[in-house]
């Protein structure tokens, strides 16, 4: 398996952020990722500008996040513009799935912040919809802005470049997900950076809020794929936008520490699957979960609860019945707390 490691959720001059996409893809190149997947609002003006492509070793991606209002959904693989207006949530999804695209659903819980935009926020209400691929657990920018209640956390948040509200998933966001999951629907998570590279200026002070390289080497998406770069666009970006499809993926913090290497597989004598995949229930299912350190805390959750951990780099778990099963690994540093650190996309025992 080939493992990249990207950001998604990232927004340039084509909307509300400050960046170009060379500057994107030049901050991406210094944060090492292989990848960078660029959602603007409502466009795909870069894409039809055929700015998406490799730049060195960064492959840049264009795809867009629908809707200016609330129900922000983020669509990749699209090859046309949608305009969202007018349209149901479900509609969205809908027309984003005719189109061949990915869905998944932004910052469902945003909460927003008195001081920043006069409380603005965009969350996702309408959960009775179907047909989305997943939803966004994991935003850095949007749960720093959730975390700025007061100005102290407001200008802590800006010159800290964070806050213990992004230090996890927003947790609302996850027991939907484990909800939904318990529903028997087949819904993966994906974490983003909802990177603006925003220029602030107050009286003599210029400072721009959460800089993308900053950024990029925060809240990770790491792909497995079975197929390795040709350095051919095309190619290059089926391969991201499969594995994304297929849920062979796991999001990760990497300012806790590097999370290459990481794995969860699940077998039987009939098959053998990855995270995002499907197995059929047998009594000799056995999931496998291996963490790059032993500094680890692993944990195997089903239906929202711990069903099996370790305290070492290695978990098994023999499966009893059908079930989405997912994997948290939080980081044990000597004498300090915990710190979250990998979510997986489930294993789906059907
Ligand atoms: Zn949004
Ligand atoms: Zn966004």
């Amino acid at each position: 398996m080939h493992e990249y490691a990207g950001s998604i959720h990232v927004h340039s001059t084509y909307s509300d952020g400050s960046g170009t996409v060379e500057e994107i893809a030049s901050a991406a190149q210094k944060a090492c990722l292989d990848f960078v997947m660029i959602t603007d609002h409502e466009t795909l003006h870069g894409l039809f500008e055929e700015k998406d492509g490799w730049y060195k070793n960064t492959l840049v991606l264009i795809d867009t996040e629908l809707n200016r209002e609330d129900h922000h959904y983020l669509a990749f693989n699209l090859k046309e513009e949608i305009s969202a207006r007018g349209l149901t949530p479900q509609e969205l999804i809908d027309r984003v799935n005719q189109l061949g695209g990915i869905g998944f659903i932004a910052h469902p819980f945003e909460k927003g912040a008195a001081m920043i935009l006069n409380g603005k926020n965009y969350p996702w209400t309408s959960w009775h919809v179907r047909g989305f691929n997943g939803i966004e657990i994991w935003n850095y920018t949007s749960q720093c802005r959730d975390g700025a209640a007061n100005l102290f956390k407001l200008y802590w948040s800006a010159f800290f470049k964070g806050n213990a509200n992004v230090n996890r998933p927003d947790p609302k966001a996850l027991k939907k997900w484990d909800q939904l999951l318990s529903d028997s629907q087949r819904v993966l998570a994906i974490g983003g950076t909802d990177a603006h590279a925003i220029k602030v200026k107050r009286g003599p002070f210029r400072f721009v809020l959460f800089p993308y390289q900053f950024l990029f080497n925060t809240i990770n998406t790491h792909l497995l794929s079975p197929l390795e770069f040709t350095g051919k666009k095309e190619v290059d970006q089926n391969i991201v936008y499969s594995a994304l499809q297929a849920g062979h993926f796991f999001t990760a913090n990497n300012k806790v520490y590097p999370p290459r290497g990481f794995s969860f597989t699940a077998e039987n004598q009939n098959e053998q699957v990855i995270q995002g995949d499907s197995i059929k229930n047998n009594k000799n299912t056995v999931l496998a979960v291996k963490s790059p350190t032993a500094r680890s805390l692993i944990r195997i959750i089903k239906d929202g609860k711990v069903v099996s951990e370790s305290s070492s780099n290695r978990l098994c778990f023999k499966v009893l019945g059908k079930g989405s099963f997912r994997v948290e690994v939080y980081y044990r540093p000597h004498l300090r707390r915990m710190r979250p650190w990998i979510y997986s996309n489930p294993i789906f025992v059907e």
